[in-house]
C-alpha cells in the first residue's frame, strides 16, 4: 500500500500549494474565539465551500469512473494482464483522495493540503487532472514572468498570445489524434528551423515566413472530446506562445491550411504577460469530464494513454522558475497551524471531528522535512 504522500513535494500537482480556503470546524470553534487570531473565519468558510461544493462532485465522478472499470474487469479473462491493469486502475480510483487533511495556518489565514493519497490518472480522475492543471498553471505563470523578465532586460519587449488550433473531426480517435499532433509538430518545428535559417542555413531560409519564427516559447495543451452531433471524435489544441513579434491569425491561419491540408480554423489573441486566467484556459485538463460519458473519457484515456498532451517548446523547454516568488508561501509553511481531515463518506466529503491541537513548525526552511512539536493547550 502506498504510504500518504506529502503534496508539497510533487512539482506538478501541488494544487494545495497555499489554497486560500478553508473551513474549521465547529468542533474548533469555542478554540477559534480564544485564539483571537481567528477571527476572521471568511477563508475557512471558503474553504469549506471548495472542498464539499467543489470537490464532492469530482470524487463522485471519479467513484463513477471506478464503477465502470470494475463492469470492464468482469468481462476479462482471469488471470489475464488486461485484467490486472485494469484491477489497479479501479483500485487507485476508488481509493483516490478518499481523505484529504488539510492545514489550517491561522495566523497567516491560508489553508493548505498537507497529505492525501492521490491515483494521478488525470485522464480518468477529474481531482487529480484539476490538481496537475493547477500546478502547470502555477509553474507556467512563473516561467512567464521569468522569461519576460530576461528578455526585458535585454531591451526585448515580449508579448503573449492565446492561440487554438482545430482540426477536422475524424471517426477514430488515434487516426485523428495523430494527424493532429503530427501537424502542431511540424508547425512547432519551423520556429527552430527559423533559427537555423538566421543562422546562415539556406535550406531553412522557408521558415522565416512562418508565424513561428519570431515565437521565442510556448505550450500547446491538446484536448479531446466527441461531438456531441456528429460522434465524430474533436481534437484540439490551446497554447500560449511568447513573441517578439505581433502574431496574425489570418496569417496562421493560412499557415494551418497548408500543414493540414483540410483545416484552417484557428483563433489568436493577445494578452497580458502577467495573465493568469488566460493560462488557466491553455492548460487547463485535457479531458472535460463533465462534456464525457464515462465510455468515451475510457476510451479516450486508453487511446492516448502513453501519449503527451502538453508540449512545451522553446524557451519554456527545460525552464526551471526561479523560487524567489515563493517567500510568501515559506512563510505560510513556517507558521502554526491547526490540522484538518476530511473523509470522503456516503457520497460527500465531510468534516473528521479532531482535537484541535496547534502544531508549531521549528525552523523548517532549507530542511527536507519539517519538525513538529505539538502543543496541546496553546491557544490562549
Ligand atoms: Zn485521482
Amino acid at each position: 500500500m502506498q504510504a500518504y504522500e506529502k503534496e508539497r513535494s510533487e512539482s506538478s500537482d501541488n494544487q494545495s500549494g497555499t489554497v486560500p480556503a478553508g473551513v474549521l470546524l465547529d468542533s474548533y470553534g469555542h478554540k477559534s474565539g480564544e485564539s483571537g487570531k481567528q477571527a476572521d473565519s471568511g477563508y475557512l468558510a471558503d474553504h469549506s465551500q471548495k472542498v464539499t461544493a467543489r470537490f464532492t462532485p469530482m470524487k463522485r465522478r471519479a467513484r463513477a469512473m471506478a464503477r465502470f472499470v470494475a463492469d470492464r474487469v468482469g468481462t476479462l479473462p482471469h488471470g489475464s494482464i488486461e485484467r490486472e491493469k485494469l484491477e489497479t486502475v479501479e483500485k487507485e480510483l476508488r481509493l483516490c483522495r478518499n481523505h484529504l487533511l488539510f492545514r489550517n495556518h491561522f495566523t497567516e489565514q491560508r489553508v493548505t493540503l498537507s497529505k492525501m493519497k492521490s491515483c494521478k490518472r488525470t485522464r480518468l480522475c477529474p481531482l487529480c487532472a484539476v490538481a496537475r492543471a493547477n500546478g502547470h498553471v502555477v509553474s507556467y505563470h512563473k516561467k512567464t514572468k521569468q522569461l519576460v523578465r530576461e528578455a526585458s532586460a535585454q531591451g526585448i519587449e515580449l508579448r503573449a498570445y492565446f492561440v487554438t488550433l482545430t482540426k477536422k473531426h475524424g471517426v477514430s480517435l488515434e487516426e485523428t489524434y495523430t494527424d493532429f499532433a503530427r501537424s502542431v509538430t511540424r508547425l512547432v518545428n519551423r520556429r527552430r528551423d527559423a533559427m537555423k535559417a538566421r543562422e546562415g542555413s539556406v535550406k531553412h531560409a522557408y521558415a522565416l515566413q512562418s508565424v513561428m519564427a519570431s515565437v521565442s516559447a510556448g505550450v500547446f495543451s491538446f484536448e479531446v472530446k466527441r461531438g456531441s452531433g456528429s460522434g465524430l471524435w474533436n481534437v484540439h489544441t490551446h497554447g500560449l506562445l511568447l513573441s517578439t513579434e505581433a502574431i496574425d491569425g489570418a496569417r496562421l491561419s493560412a499557415e494551418w491550411h497548408k500543414l493540414t491540408g483540410d483545416s484552417y480554423i484557428v483563433d489568436v489573441q493577445e494578452i497580458g504577460t502577467d495573465n493568469v486566467k488566460a493560462l488557466c484556459e491553455v492548460l487547463k485538463y485535457s479531458v472535460k469530464f463533465s462534456e464525457m460519458t464515462l465510455e468515451d473519457n475510457f476510451e479516450a484515456a486508453m487511446t492516448l494513454q502513453n501519449k503527451r498532451l502538453i508540449r512545451s517548446f522553446g524557451d519554456y523547454y527545460g525552464l526551471k522558475p526561479d523560487d524567489s516568488a515563493d517567500i510568501d508561501d515559506a512563510t505560510v509553511l513556517d507558521s502554526p497551524y491547526i490540522e484538518q481531515l476530511y473523509s470522503y463518506t456516503r457520497g460527500s466529503y465531510v468534516v473528521v471531528p479532531g482535537d484541535g491541537a496547534v502544531i508549531v513548525p521549528m525552523n523548517t526552511r532549507g530542511k527536507a522535512k519539517p519538525i513538529v512539536q505539538k502543543r496541546q493547550s496553546k491557544l490562549k
